[in-house]
């Protein structure tokens, strides 16, 4: 069935969209979740397994301690109260790359709960609240062959791999989001990349999306204007890059309009997004919590994380990247919007070190986000990919702030730096390239240019002084770029006064 769809404006001149997300992470522990098998990405399928993570008769899990760590770091990097008491529990549910037939999770005794992150988008910072954090085991990975697709639909068979079964996840579960309006979808990728920016500070996962290792579930409902009543919600499920979050809210906004405004109501169930088309499909009704008949799970003890324990984890965790916001914002004499063009040009480490590195915050970020950020788009990378260090950034600012350097022979040295040809000094001693301040030698050069364009300098006598540029221009071809125009100007205005 295919539905219409209204407009995103059009949908939000009549509906407040409410969004919640749901965050599966991988952790990078060395182990998995519940035995020793080793966690590899991309391994020999079937080659890190053991008969505990393949749920074989009469095997018993132990605890991961590391990860229970983890996830302590996490919930409390998100301000979140750490329960002393807490268990796992079975959620049952057949799933073939599931070998246990159940998940071993945790339900109503999460280890975290109740915190918020704070998140800088459009120049104001906006509070997601976080329900709870919890652990549990990640299941096997089914790969279908024959097909065009890779789906199961038009599959001949399928091999299901269980190297990814036991690795532990933290699933960290939103509160609803309400009151964002417009900026629903926007607000929504600026919360998953705070999180996975803050993630990556901790060092407890890397985080990569397109591996995985990072997966986002997004809740998404309509409530009628000025109603106050909440609409029924959908689960877009495995939203797998920061740029889908944002599209995939934007189109249930679209699709759920359309089926208000026809008068139907929308059906609680998961979506699945699809990247090539922007839009979500129906995937299977949601289940309710009863369909998975939770029980405490009986081969594990409770877990009660001493309070020393976590004190000593709170007192461990790094600089957060809202407390480093709020350093540098400071430091740098920045504004919300500047500091988020530096962050979504992925440059605030570059910056930060090349600023450490001697150069103002001012040249830093304008080397960073103008002339750099132009190569790394054109050859397809990020800017902490170019084969540049901030040092070298720095040397070439303070050459320019001396005045050995103007602009574009700066430019020049770094396309040197970038080509591989050395150091910014060893660059500008292979290419001359340092500013010609010698005024003798500048003047040689005026008043060739003077005697090449009589006419312009007869202009400039009667007081057309912006006739200067053609001067200017002259010399500055002359010197090939190595003069300092301002010098120029000023010494052509002083011998045409005389
Ligand atoms: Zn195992």
């Amino acid at each position: 069935m295919s539905v219409a769809t209204v407009s995103y404006e059009d949908a939000l001149q009549r509906y407040e969209p409410v969004f919640g997300l749901e965050t599966h992470v991988e952790l990078g522990t060395r182990t998995k979740m519940f035995c020793g098998c080793v966690q590899a990405f991309g391994a020999e399928p079937n080659s890190h397994t053991c008969p505990v993570c393949l749920g074989l008769p009469g095997s018993l899990p132990v605890v991961n301690r590391l990860a229970i760590e983890y996830a302590i770091r996490i919930g409390l990097a998100l301000n979140a109260a750490i329960a002393s008491w807490c268990r796992f529990a079975r959620k049952n549910y057949f799933y073939p790359d599931m070998p246990k037939n159940f998940q071993i999770s945790q339900y109503d005794e999460p280890l975290c709960t109740d915190g918020y992150l704070d998140v800088l988008v459009g120049g104001r910072t906006v509070r997601v609240g976080i329900e709870r954090v919890h652990l549990e085991e990640d299941t096997g990975k089914s790969l279908h062959i024959g097909g065009a697709t890779g789906r199961i639909q038009g599959a001949e068979y399928s091999l299901v791999d269980y190297n990814r079964a036991g690795i532990p996840l933290v699933e960290i579960v939103t509160k609803p989001v309400p009151g964002t309006g417009y900026g629903a979808p926007e607000v929504a990728k600026a919360y998953v990349t705070e999180l996975r920016d803050m993630l990556r500070t901790l060092d407890v996962s890397d985080v990569r999306m397109e591996e995985g290792s990072l997966r986002c579930d997004v809740n998404t409902s309509l409530s009628v204007r000025g109603s106050g009543v909440w609409g029924t919600r959908t689960e877009t499920k495995n939203v797998n890059s920061l740029r889908s979050v944002e599209r995939a809210v934007r189109s249930e906004i679209e699709r759920q309009a359309a089926v208000l405004d026809a008068g139907d109501r929308v059906i609680q169930e998961t979506r699945h997004f699809h990247e090539d088309s922007g839009v979500t499909t129906s995937g299977r009704s949601k289940e309710e919590a009863q369909d998975y008949r939770y029980f405490p799970e009986p081969d594990l003890v409770p877990v009660a994380p001493p309070p020393e324990w976590v004190a000593e984890i709170q007192a461990s965790l790094p600089e957060l990247p809202s407390a480093r916001r709020a350093r540098l914002l400071a430091a740098w004499s920045l504004s919300d919007l500047e500091f988020e063009a530096l962050r979504n040009a992925g440059a605030l480490d570059v910056v930060e070190e090349t600023v450490a590195a001697g150069a103002s915050p001012a040249d830093a970020r304008k080397w960073w986000l103008g002339e750099l950020a132009r190569r790394a788009n054109d050859s397809g990378v990020d800017v902490s990919e170019l084969p540049i260090t901030p040092e070298a950034v720095a040397r070439v600012a303070e050459l320019v702030a001396s005045g050995s350097l103007n602009d574009q022979l700066a430019r020049q040295v770094i396309d040197g730096v970038l080509e591989g040809e050395g150091t910014p000094d060893e660059v500008v001693a292979a290419h001359g390239l340092a500013v010609v301040s010698d005024d003798s030698a500048l003047l040689a050069a005026i008043d060739e240019a003077i005697a090449a364009n009589p006419d312009v300098a007869a202009r400039i006598r009667d007081g057309k002084v912006q006739a200067a540029g053609v001067l200017v221009g002259a010399v500055m071809k002359a010197t090939r770029g190595k003069a300092d125009a301002a010098r120029v100007r000023e010494l052509i205005m002083q011998r045409l006064a005389s």
